[in-house]
């Protein structure tokens, strides 16, 4: 299945820019060339400051400060990853072995009342996923519902997975939750890579852009990066446990990095 497109077009140069994943209207044209504004959310502004001098900084977008438009709202403004790109290929891999916060799963379990929306959900993805007492009461509480979402994709094993990928003039797929089995996702990044060169994509990252020209990878998307609390040390290389936050970034990339050495030497 195929979606269509989510698009601006940039008056001065004709440029469409594209926008794979996320909800329409969270980005707008910026207000220097090679830029664009993303919603602001606090959080992430932060972290793009704090990322500016970080060691990381070659591997984010980089950011300008805060604009506020005529409607009165909030933006960051962000370097335009796809500017100097032409018909781009453009892929967006979640890291990490979970996509919700510890404090997320703990808000979804002060409301323990069992859904039947959720089990609804559940069955139509999966018929043979709820357990004999769901199926009883045809119910599911929301912290299940939210880790057995994780397990459809590669999200949990691989510690990634693919949100989107538009090639070069073709069209977007987002159809990509239930792709969990290492070869498949091996075959989408294989499709996604086409004839050029696989050695420039190998990298952390989560945006992977090429064109017949360049190709680069970008760490973007901090919207749910917070500063560790005091005490707290991660490994980001450790399957996560309750209260562990460890988020297994390594263990998404370690895998992305295998799957494209593969591919290399296949
Ligand atoms: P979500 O949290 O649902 O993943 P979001 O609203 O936080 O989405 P992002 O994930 O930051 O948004 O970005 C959504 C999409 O916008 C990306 O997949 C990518 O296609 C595009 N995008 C984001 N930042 C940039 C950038 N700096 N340059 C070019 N494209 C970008
Ligand atoms: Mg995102
Ligand atoms: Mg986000």
């Amino acid at each position: 299945v195929v979606t269509s497109l989510l698009h601006f077009t940039r008056k001065k140069e004709r440029y469409e820019w594209i926008q794979l994943v996320g909800h329409a209207g969270a980005f707008k044209e910026g207000y220097h060339d090679g830029f664009i504004l993303k919603e602001l959310c606090e959080q992430e502004r932060q972290c793009f400051e704090l990322l500016q001098t970080d060691a990381l900084r070659t591997y984010v977008p980089r950011y300008i400060g805060t604009v506020h438009d005529d409607e009165g709202k909030d933006y960051i403004q962000i370097q335009d990853l796809l500017a100097t790109f032409r018909d781009p290929c453009i892929m967006d891999c979640k890291i990490g072995v979970r996509t919700y916060l510890e404090e997320d799963l703990a808000k979804s379990e002060k409301d323990p009342e069992p859904r039947h929306d959720l089990y609804n959900k559940m069955i139509q993805v999966d018929p043979l996923a709820p357990t004999a007492e769901e199926n009883e009461i045809q119910k599911v509480v929301k912290p299940r519902y939210m880790m057995w979402r994780e397990t459809l994709s590669s999200t949990a094993e691989l510690g990634f997975r693919i949100e989107a990928i538009k090639k070069s003039r073709g069209l977007m797929s987002k159809e990509f939750q239930r792709t969990k089995l290492r070869d498949e996702v091996k075959k989408q990044i294989m499709e996604f890579i086409g004839n050029s060169l696989p050695r420039a994509l190998i990298g952390s990252s989560l945006l992977f852009v090429h064109d017949n020209n360049e190709a680069s990878i970008w760490m973007i998307d901090f919207g749910k990066t917070q500063p560790l609390k005091p005490g707290i040390k991660l490994t980001h290389d450790r399957s996560w446990i309750r209260g562990s936050h460890e988020d297994g970034y390594l263990i998404g990339i370690k895998n992305l990095i295998d799957l494209f050495t593969d591919i290399i030497e296949d």
